[in-house]
């Protein structure tokens, strides 16, 4: 089960403390979503990957974790804005500011991964940004596949181009691409089909496996 502490958190911006979330530990019963998204319980433990100081806005794992960029960045209109995303959840700022501390430092990895949370996020509150913010993760994961695992990001990147709606490149783009992991080679196949059907619904792993005709 999922246990989560409030612990009192220095901003290393700042210098103002407040409480915070740690988690202490969770668990996951359950397939995952296909874009590797974790089921319960440690979907909703969200709210302790990034946290966010309630006197800078400054976003972290760890508030006390130095700010790699310059500290005018959390003053700027970009971030104080989230660049005009009107977000529905209180956690996707959080999110969309880290992946902007992350960008102006060039990691690119830490850039798309909270671009990818804070759609999830979105997904919770029934936002429409999601669409929009996964289209902006795209570039990002097309950089770290040749880095990453690539198998996991490939199945990742195939979820994000069908769940904003470019079928036809995901079809193109994927019929003849074959993993050395069968298992993510049926999610791949599923996809396709789903792109067929012109369908961007959210699926787990659990409905390809128990979709037989893959
Ligand atoms: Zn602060």
């Amino acid at each position: 089960m999922t246990k989560i502490h409030e612990i009192e958190q220095k901003c290393s911006v700042c210098g103002h403390t407040s409480p915070q979330p740690m988690l202490a530990s969770t668990n996951t019963m359950g397939y995952p979503d296909l874009d590797l998204r974790p089921a319960e319980m440690k979907r909703s433990t969200m709210n302790t990957w990034i946290l966010e100081c309630p006197h800078c806005s400054y976003a972290a794992h760890n508030l006390g974790d130095m700010l790699e960029s310059p500290k005018d960045l959390l003053k700027s209109e970009s971030y104080t804005t989230c660049d005009g995303y009107d977000f529905k959840g209180r956690l996707s700022p959080r999110f969309y500011r880290r992946h902007l501390i992350a960008k102006e430092s060039n990691n690119i990895e830490e850039c798309f991964y909270n671009l990818l949370y804070c759609a999830w996020t979105c997904d919770d509150n029934e936002d429409e940004n999601a669409a929009e913010i996964r289209k902006q993760a795209i570039p990002y994961i097309e950089e770290i596949i040749p880095h990453g695992n690539a198998n996991n990001l490939i199945a990742i990147k195939a979820d994000l181009l069908r769940r904003t709606g470019q079928y036809e490149q995901l079809i193109e783009e994927y019929s003849n691409i074959y993993t050395d992991d069968a298992a993510i080679n049926r999610v791949l196949k599923f996809q396709i089909q789903k792109a067929q059907e012109q369908d961007n619904a959210c699926y787990t792993v659990e409905d390809v496996v128990e979709s037989r005709r893959f």
